[in-house]
């Protein structure tokens, strides 16, 4: 960072308002002063609570607080800054869905956990195996609000089996899980776990790149998960139900495998077409680059040929430590991505879909020429 005081005026001017802000979150529980928001109601995005200084103005930037400005993943050079932190230098052009030590193909060998997953349940088997092994003491994760029938996402904290088993899956619309962490830290939490899209994930890697404060050492692992896109909660009113007849409480599973396969308790399949849902993607996603979750210690994917393996990529040394240890111990079991060469190749191919996105307000993406950065 560079010596100016930067701070929440300029995160609002710059991130904001300008069309960056994917609505992570990560500046809300980083600001130590509890004066920013969270707007989760459909527009996902944060902002300052007080009504002394107005919308831009949260009165502790200009004593020299720049806590949020450190703890957010779309600030000025966000990407050089964490690679050089994480990997000790910045990406390379072909280097599209950033940088992997390894990529592979895995699943928790455990029966429940793989049954539980939306894939093959490595998630949840790495979210166990930390917490039973004292490498971490929570995660932030995401769970359905309630007893689950409004099919609304929430964070949520897990800290012991019975509550990874019970948020494992994957919802598309969108759960801002960093929020989960004041309940972490009541919780007496010190070394906590964020699960979360390529937005989230990249946060404990900013966060540690800029030193900002507290928040920062309290991140012990981050587990990406890839992603295109998300959507707003309407899509289950105004496509599922009022166009193909899917109450909210009838759905019991759905996953995308190019298109929206929804699976209902009565035991029912129905398969919506994906351009059918593009009207409902959730704002914040439009000029979101990162499709591979490109920061996380360990991110994860459920493309290619094989529905109950986790497309895998081995990203960090501390995601390749864990990712050894739980190896070494049969908690997964693993096969060489080069069983699902499509899956690689569709890797590399939606990661460059979403580095299109790369928003005209950033900074030019690092290390490309001006006449290769998109309009
Ligand atoms: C919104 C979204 C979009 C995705 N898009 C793609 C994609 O385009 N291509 C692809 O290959 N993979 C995508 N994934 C990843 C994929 O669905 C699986 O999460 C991943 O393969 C891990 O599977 P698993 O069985 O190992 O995880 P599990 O063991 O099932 O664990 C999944 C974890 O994700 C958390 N989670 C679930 N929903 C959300 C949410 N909405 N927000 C934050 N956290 C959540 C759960 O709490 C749990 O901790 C997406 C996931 C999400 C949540
Ligand atoms: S991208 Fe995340 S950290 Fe940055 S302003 Fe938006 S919500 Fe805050
Ligand atoms: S596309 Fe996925 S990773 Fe990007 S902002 Fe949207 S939810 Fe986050």
């Amino acid at each position: 960072m560079p010596p100016e005081k930067l701070h929440w005026a300029h995160l609002y001017e710059e991130v904001v308002t300008s069309g960056l802000c994917t609505g992570c979150s990560a500046c809300v529980v980083a600001c130590p002063y509890d004066v920013l928001g969270y707007d989760d109601d459909g527009r996902y995005k944060p902002f300052h609570v007080e009504a002394t200084g107005g919308a831009t103005d949260c009165t502790h930037g200009v004593k020299g607080c720049t806590l949020c400005t450190r703890a957010c993943p779309r600030f000025r050079d966000w990407e050089p800054e964490i690679e050089q932190h994480l990997f000790g230098r910045p990406r390379t052009a072909d280097e599209v869905e950033g940088i992997a030590a390894d990529v592979v193909l895995a699943r928790a060998t455990d029966p429940e956990l793989h049954e539980a997953g939306q894939d093959g349940g490595l998630v949840s088997a790495l979210l166990v195996w930390a917490l039973e092994n004292d490498v971490i003491d929570a995660a932030l994760v995401s769970a359905l609000e309630g007893d689950g029938t409004s099919w609304k996402a929430v964070p949520a904290v897990a800290r012991t089996r019975a509550e990874v088993l019970a948020t494992a899956g994957s919802r598309y619309t969108y759960s801002a899980n960093p929020l989960a962490y004041p309940e972490a830290i009541a919780g007496g939490a010190e070394r906590i776990a964020l699960v979360g899209m390529g937005c989230q994930a990249s946060a404990p890697g900013v966060m540690a790149a800029r030193k900002a404060g507290k928040v920062a050492r309290r991140f012990a692992l981050s587990i990406g998960l890839l992603c295109s896109k998300t959507f707003d909660d309407a899509i289950f009113d105004e496509l599922f139900q009022a166009r193909y007849g899917l109450e909210r409480a009838d759905i019991a599973k759905m996953n995308i495998k190019g298109v929206f396969q929804v699976w209902t308790h009565g035991g029912e399949y129905h398969e919506i077409p994906l351009k059918e849902a593009h009207a409902w993607t959730r704002e914040g996603c439009l000029s979101c680059p990162d499709f591979a979750a490109e920061h996380a210690d360990i991110s994860t994917g459920g493309i290619g040929a094989f529905n109950d393996w986790t497309l895998t990529l081995v990203r960090t040394e501390r995601g390749r430590e864990v990712f050894a240890a739980m190896q070494e111990a049969g908690a997964v079991e693993v096969r060489p991505a080069g069983d699902d060469p499509g899956a690689v190749a569709l890797l590399r191919r939606l990661s460059r879909v979403s580095r299109k996105r790369w928003p005209a307000t950033a900074v030019p993406i690092p290390g490309r020429l001006p006449e290769t950065q998109p309009a």
